[in-house]
């Protein structure tokens, strides 16, 4: 009995029945037709049937959600991948269509239209997408679920390396599965080493590099037909300590275990249990066990397996010449293991060898089928490189451990790896991200803002701009450093179509900055500022508002030698720290005060009322009894009303102020008058009391 062929669904959103039944009365004979009006009934009915519909047709103008809310939405559950949408809309203007394209649409037809070029563009899409689906789909069966990729590119990385060596190509494969085989049985004898099932899975891997320190021999030494000379095998030899210095100094996987597994295994698959190999002449429990098992199976394939320089041996020859201690001494357990076990083995590697034959040629089908496969077009073909690139872009990006992501302008979405996303627990695609919770949540929108703003001030020519600014990871603020790359178009006149960046954790060097920072610009004792940032911030100050009143205060302990003299130096301190204490206690926050140095200190201070009573509200807290010892202060104010914003002279005429103070017998304050040069330079004696 014939089944008959079951029709592809079409979805068609319009909110105009005239324009659905239009489209519906086009296609009906070869599709299944589904009809919704509006946008949120489509999305339901994408939710629904999934990949079951081959494709959507959708209008731009409709009530409840529009058509680009559709396509949103279907970005953000990467349903765009699976479904081609048209897009069919009276609106012909370029944004329009650019939009649609930008944001996954595959094709953009105009109304009115011809019903031959909208049933030729239907048709096209869908098998393109079959096409393209089929493909990806077996690429996907075919190499990725059989083979992690991590496991191709060792596979591959040690290929090379066989290749070089001359050697079957099957030595790397066969060292894998005795290394296996033989771990297994040693588990199941001893608990002595503590080996679990991953690591017995983690050392068969990292096994597949053993050789890799052959890459750095010579190739003429390498594949020598004949025996070595002393002087050629101790270059040979240098391989094992070649490869593991290799992946030691691998900037990336230290922390890794297969990483470290496999530098164990490199550096010491030719160290001997009686303590004569090479390189380190570890001996015995020394080694570890990944390398001493990895060293039995190396032999055992070598013994087995046709070389350049000798014939294969049988396989109860080779077992019983390593049994005999004639081909280097190992573990007595692993040699009993290897007793145990030695029986399968031949069914085992002969096995294998079948099985990976199968998988080569699947993979190389697999291959065969898209370079040769003449019908696909040039467009296709792009789909495909930009797939794989894609692909290429999220493995490295997981690798890193880096916090990237992808920011496009028009419509603005963010876009973060799923790494990153996980990291800072958001989502992977941010629609709207200035006005999007977890943005604000994770830096802010300020830092948002000014983030955009500057890559928005960039150029094609200078596209890279950094941020500095504090992350939240799920709670925790951390110092980062945003590195982002601007992309604008490359026709004139460039327009800004987004960015690229990724997220540098800098919090603990930030911190140190700001420790040197502290350490640059306080006075140990007492915490204040020191005299020369105060004299920055202070400067600063008046040049920012110039037409405000300012007051510089500058005042001096009293007789402070006495409190050092009486009561030692470290006394002194104390007093000059409590004098800090009450000093910050007696100003506002925006106030600027600092240690000028040894007993003198100043304060700086804008005032919009009155400017005596907060002079003596200062004075009169700093005045006071610490212990045994009368704290007083002399005190100078000048003001810049009088004596202009020059810092120098302000210092200058608060300090003469102090000075006439001292003079007059201390304890008090003034504030700074034309008078004061003059009197100070007069031989009597200056009256004390306040100006
Ligand atoms: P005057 O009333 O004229 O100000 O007399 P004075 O004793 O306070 O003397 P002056 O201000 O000229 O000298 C300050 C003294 O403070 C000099 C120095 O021995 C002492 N001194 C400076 N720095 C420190 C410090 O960091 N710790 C301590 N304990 N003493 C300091
Ligand atoms: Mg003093």
């Amino acid at each position: 009995m014939v089944e008959a062929k079951r029709k592809q669904k079409i979805l068609i959103a319009d909110d105009s029945e005239m324009n659905r039944s239009i489209l519906a009365d086009m296609l009906e004979g070869e599709y299944e037709i589904m009809e919704v009006e509006n946008g949120v009934q489509a999305v339901a009915a994408i939710e629904k049937y999934g990949v079951e519909i081959s494709l959507l047709l959708l209008d731009i103008v409709m009530p409840e959600m529009d058509g680009f809310s559709v396509l949103m939405v279907m970005n953000e559950h990467k349903w765009i991948e699976d479904l081609p949408v048209i897009m069919i809309s009276a609106e012909n203007s370029p944004a329009y269509i650019d939009r649609a394209y930008e944001m996954g649409a595959t094709d953009f037809i105009v109304r009115p239209f011809n019903e031959m070029v909208v049933r030729r563009r239907v048709v096209n899409t869908i098998l393109l997408y079959a096409k393209q689906k089929k493909l990806m789909g077996m690429v996907a069966d075919q190499i990725y679920e059989k083979e992690k990729s991590s496991n191709m590119m060792i596979d591959i990385l040690s290929h090379i390396v066989e290749f070089r060596n001359g050697e079957s190509g099957w030595h790397v494969r066969h060292v894998h599965t005795l290394t296996e085989l033989l771990l297994e049985h040693l588990i199941r004898k001893t608990d002595q080493y503590n080996i679990s099932q991953k690591d017995i899975s983690i050392i068969s891997m990292a096994s597949a590099l053993h050789d890799v320190g052959k890459i750095a021999i010579d190739e003429k030494i390498l594949n020598k037909p004949g025996r070595f000379t002393d002087e050629e095998f101790e270059i040979m030899k240098t391989h094992s300590a070649i490869g593991g210095d290799l992946l030691h100094d691998l900037p990336l996987y230290q922390d890794e275990p297969l990483l470290k597994c496999a530098y164990e295994i490199c550096r010491w698959h030719h160290e001997r249990y009686d303590g004569r190999g090479y390189p380190d002449g570890l001996k015995g429990d020394e080694i570890p066990i990944s390398a001493q098992i990895v060293a039995l199976a190396d032999v055992y394939d070598a013994l087995t397996s046709e070389r350049c320089y000798k014939k294969a041996f049988p396989h109860e020859t080779a077992v019983q010449m390593i049994l005999d201690g004639k081909c280097g001494a190992f573990n007595p357990l692993l040699l009993e293991c290897l007793a145990d076990i030695a029986d399968q083995l031949p069914t085992e590697l002969h096995q294998e060898e079948i099985l990976e034959e199968a998988n080569m040629r699947s993979f190389h089908n697999a291959a065969q089928e898209i370079l040769h496969h003449a019908e696909l077009t040039a467009s296709e073909r792009t789909l495909q490189l930009l797939e794989k690139e894609r692909e290429k872009y999220s493995f490295f990006a997981a690798m890193s451990k880096e916090i990237q992501f992808e920011y496009n302008a028009s419509p603005s979405i963010l876009t973060l790896t799923p790494w990153s996303a996980q990291k800072l627990s958001a989502n992977e695609i941010i629609a709207e991200p200035r006005r999007n919770d977890s943005v604000e949540e994770i830096l802010g929108l300020e830092n948002w803002e000014l983030l955009s703003e500057k890559l928005r001030k960039t150029s094609r020519e200078n596209p890279v701009i950094t941020h500095d600014c504090k992350i939240n990871y799920q709670g925790e603020q951390r110092w980062s450093r945003i590195v982002a790359h601007a992309m604008w178009t490359s026709e004139e006149p460039h327009e800004y179509q987004g960015a690229i960046g990724k997220v540098i954790d800098i919090h603990d060097t930030r911190l140190k900055l700001d420790v040197l920072e502290q350490l640059a610009t306080h006075d140990r004792m007492t915490g204040l500022l020191n005299h020369a940032s105060a004299r920055e911030q202070i400067i600063g100050r008046m040049a920012q508002k110039p037409d405000r009143s300012y007051a510089l205060v500058i005042f001096d302990l009293d007789h402070f030698k006495m409190a050092n003299d009486t009561y030692g130096h470290i006394f002194g301190d104390e007093v000059l720290q409590h004098t800090a204490e009450k000093l910050r206690q007696s100003i506002r926050g925006v106030d600027i005060a600092a240690r000028v140095g040894g007993d003198e200190f100043l304060v700086f201070l804008e005032y919009t009322e009155d400017l005596d009573p907060i002079i003596e509200r200062i004075f009169h807290a700093l005045t006071g009894r610490f212990e045994d010892f009368d704290i007083s202060v002399s005190m100078g104010v000048a003001m810049t009303e009088l004596v202009g914003t020059d810092y120098e002279t302000l210092f200058h005429c608060a300090d003469q102020a102090l000075y006439t103070v001292k003079r007059a017998g201390r304890g008090n304050y003034r504030f700074y008058d034309n008078t004061m040069n003059k009197m100070l330079s007069a031989i009597s004696p200056i009256d004390g009391g306040k100006s």
